[in-house]
């Protein structure tokens, strides 16, 4: 798949951008705060409908303009496409189009444009906290199924309800009246992300295992282990086994969590850890070893997609290539030598002299 179109009007720092793309390599270059992670942020959004750095609809907008418009022409499914997003200043909900016609979820545009994004934050996400390797993980699951995305939103959804119950209780007593629904609808659904992310987090690990293995000349043994909430023993089990230990698990911290008034547990603080040769890598990984396995995890997901989907998706390097040595960049640069790339970096010329090059300043193509 790849994208060969680009229309923004009102989205971050472009006021008006109509841009065309090659189908290899587009390198986009320009000095710090001139866009170039902006018109990253705008393919990827046009693809899924999420930004990888807004935490508000509204912050992509335009400052001062009303809304923004995002419209790409892309090639996929061996058809032309488009998508069209507008988001806008507001609580008014976003719109969707899909060649034209207007969609209601993102469920109906799933598959046209799949991207994966690098950036220099991803490198170390194994040392980080586990909420960023949540979100790593719920980027990539969530454009492969989207039935877990569906999932996920609505996890999120009951969680902020009971959240708020839990807030509330020591008001308002009579709250608690509704929280043992909260509670089984939140086992139902929290079961159904368990039972796909241990499908999703085998298949990623066996994948970066490969990667791992080709760049460290087959001297580590790269091993992906999921983590879940202590009751489930076998991730893999039934949706409606999951079911039962998640209501146990929720049992068992019902004092805690009225104590406390928060959400204490549950697939929300799911994590996976990395290790090499047995050896745990968040604890003891050097940072050349972390970010070989963080390029590995990309490359997985990557590959993932494609293989779900027949198409190689949009790869979305941002600054990333700069922050590696030599022998780390020829590693992602000769993996990916198929398929789309955008490549942001301030200086031009760097890495590649094929495909095209895009030169931004403030917010234009120059
Ligand atoms: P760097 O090389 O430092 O990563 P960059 O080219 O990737 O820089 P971006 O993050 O794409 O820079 O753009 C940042 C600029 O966009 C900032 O100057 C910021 O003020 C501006 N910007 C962000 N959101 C909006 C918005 N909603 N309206 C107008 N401008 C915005
Ligand atoms: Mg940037």
């Amino acid at each position: 798949m790849r994208l060969n179109k680009l229309q923004l009007r009102d989205f971050r720092n472009y006021e008006a951008l109509s841009l065309e793309f090659d189908p290899g390599v587009n390198l986009i270059v320009g000095k710090n705060a001139q866009g170039k992670t902006n018109l990253l942020e705008a393919v990827a959004y046009l693809g899924a409908g999420k930004s990888f750095r807004a935490l508000k609809q509204t912050e992509m907008v335009r400052f001062s303009a009303d809304f923004a418009d995002l419209e790409g022409e892309i090639f996929s499914q061996n058809r032309l496409q488009t998508l069209r997003w507008v988001i806008f200043n507001g609580a008014r909900p976003r719109q969707i189009w899909r060649n034209g016609a207007k969609k209601k979820t993102t469920a109906e545009i799933a598959g046209v444009l799949n991207t994966v994004l690098f950036c220099p934050e991803d490198l170390m996400v194994l040392k980080a906290g586990a909420s960023a390797r949540r979100r790593l993980g719920d980027q990539a699951l969530c454009q492969l199924r989207p039935n877990y995305d569906a999932a996920l939103t609505e996890y999120n959804r009951i969680l902020d309800q009971k959240s708020r119950i839990l807030k509330d209780h020591f008001e308002n007593p009579a709250v608690l009246e509704i929280l043992p629904e909260y509670n089984a609808r939140l086992c139902q659904v929290g079961a159904l992300l368990i039972s796909y992310r241990a499908r999703f987090y085998k298949s990623l690990g066996e994948e970066a295992a490969r990667f791992h293995n080709a760049f460290s000349g087959g001297v580590e043994d790269f091993d992906l282990q999921y983590k879940t909430v202590s009751t489930v023993s076998d991730p893999f089990a039934p949706v409606a086994e999951l079911t039962s230990a998640l209501q146990a698990h929720l049992e068992s911290h019902y004092r805690a969590e009225l104590e406390t008034g928060t959400c204490l547990t549950g697939p929300h603080k799911d994590d996976f850890s990395v290790s090499l040769s047995g050896i745990d890598l968040k604890a003891y990984g050097s940072q050349g070893q972390t970010r070989t396995a963080a390029i590995s995890l990309k490359l997985a997901q990557r590959e993932l997609q494609k293989r779900e989907s027949g198409e190689e998706p949009v790869l979305l390097l941002d600054d990333v290539l700069s922050e590696l040595d030599p022998a780390r960049q020829d590693f992602v640069l000769n993996q990916i030598t198929s398929g789309q790339v955008f490549i942001t970096c301030c200086e031009p010329g760097q890495y590649t002299k094929l495909g095209k090059t895009i030169e931004i300043e403030k917010g234009n193509v120059i």
